[in-house]
């Protein structure tokens, strides 16, 4: 933030380069006060100290938009110096910047706010107020974790939660997806509340003869040793070498967050191969789920066999792609030829 080194006496010209800055701070600035900066857009904090510092300026304060092409080196130079800054760790940012409240323009002006923004903004204010429960934030860690471990950014959460709404989940994964990360589904140490009786509290173990182990979503989706989770990951992944596709782990991150994989390995996904990921993990994981209720409840724990379990997949992935079949994505990969 170099406009608060500047004597407030001194006449400034701020060479801008985005269009959309120098619109915020020119013509938009009083329809952007007035409706409280849109109250929740992002980079409107930013904005609203560059404002304030403005403010207290004295003399006149020029904007100069550049043109796409200009050669100006004082903006050369001011880039160069903030990237040198920023590699240093020394730029700060607007962090440490006084931004007396006089100067400040704070709220809304009644007449610029709707029913549909004030809304929008009391979500937003409660919504900061909540923080995840301890199972979801761990959840979270977890993909976050396998999503780095395998050579991407490491997500936030919101691009988490933003993935899920990939056109490619389709609604029923999604919703399971949802739950699962949420820790909403009556598994494992659910049941051992105090509140539940000793029969009830008996469901918290996974008890397939090889496990007898207390049941959690990742026990059920990656590890159990009934017949199903291990059955579907390896058909998935036969496909996928067959196809000559990049490899990949099967994880929380691969899994659940798969819209937001870009490299794996060190390779670079294409559009067409990260689609189709997506599809079929999100449908593989469901499947999974279904299997296991359907064993443990209707079934009363009598195990699939490998021949079934194997349909259920085939069924599922044929379905599923011949309402896909149509988009150039799956085409152009050839997996499933008509
Ligand atoms: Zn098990």
């Amino acid at each position: 933030m170099a406009l608060d080194q500047v004597p407030t006496e001194c006449e400034i010209t701020l060479k801008l380069s985005s269009q959309k800055i120098f619109n915020s701070l020119s013509k938009q600035k009083s329809s952007l006060e007035d409706g409280g900066y849109d109250l929740v857009k992002r980079g409107t904090a930013s904005l609203r100290i560059v404002i304030n510092q403005l403010r207290q300026r004295k003399t006149h304060c020029r904007l100069h938009l550049l043109e796409q092409g200009d050669d100006d080196t004082d903006w050369q130079e001011a880039k160069a110096m903030v990237n040198q800054r920023d590699e240093d760790g020394t730029s700060g940012g607007t962090n440490g910047v006084m931004c007396p409240s006089q100067f400040n323009v704070a709220g809304v002006k009644l007449s610029s706010l709707t029913q549909a923004s004030a809304y929008k903004a009391i979500r937003h204010i409660k919504k900061a107020k909540v923080k995840p429960r301890q199972a979801t934030r761990s959840n979270l860690d977890e993909i976050a974790d396998r999503i780095q471990e395998s050579g991407n950014m490491r997500p936030v959460d919101s691009e988490i939660w933003r993935g899920i709404y990939s056109p490619h989940i389709s609604k029923e994964c999604r919703s399971f997806i949802w739950m699962a990360i949420h820790n909403g589904y009556m598994v494992g140490s659910h049941w051992l509340r105090g509140s539940m009786s000793a029969e009830l509290q008996e469901r918290a173990i996974c008890d397939h003869p090889d496990c007898l182990m207390i049941d959690s979503m990742d026990h059920i989706l990656f590890r159990c040793e009934a017949i199903g989770q291990k059955v579907v990951w390896d058909s998935l992944k036969e496909i996928w070498n067959d196809a000559n596709l990049t490899p990949r782990e099967i994880n929380w991150g691969s899994v659940f967050a798969s819209p937001l994989l870009q490299h794996e390995g060190g390779t670079k996904i294409s559009t067409d191969e990260k689609n189709l990921w997506t599809i079929l993990s999100s449908e593989a994981v469901h499947l999974i789920w279904k299997l296991r209720c359907e064993r443990v409840i209707r079934n009363e724990k009598a195990e699939f066999s490998k021949e079934e379990v194997a349909a259920r997949w085939k069924a599922c992935i044929s379905a599923r792609l011949n309402l896909d079949r149509r988009t150039a994505a799956l085409t152009s990969l050839q997996l499933f030829p008509k």
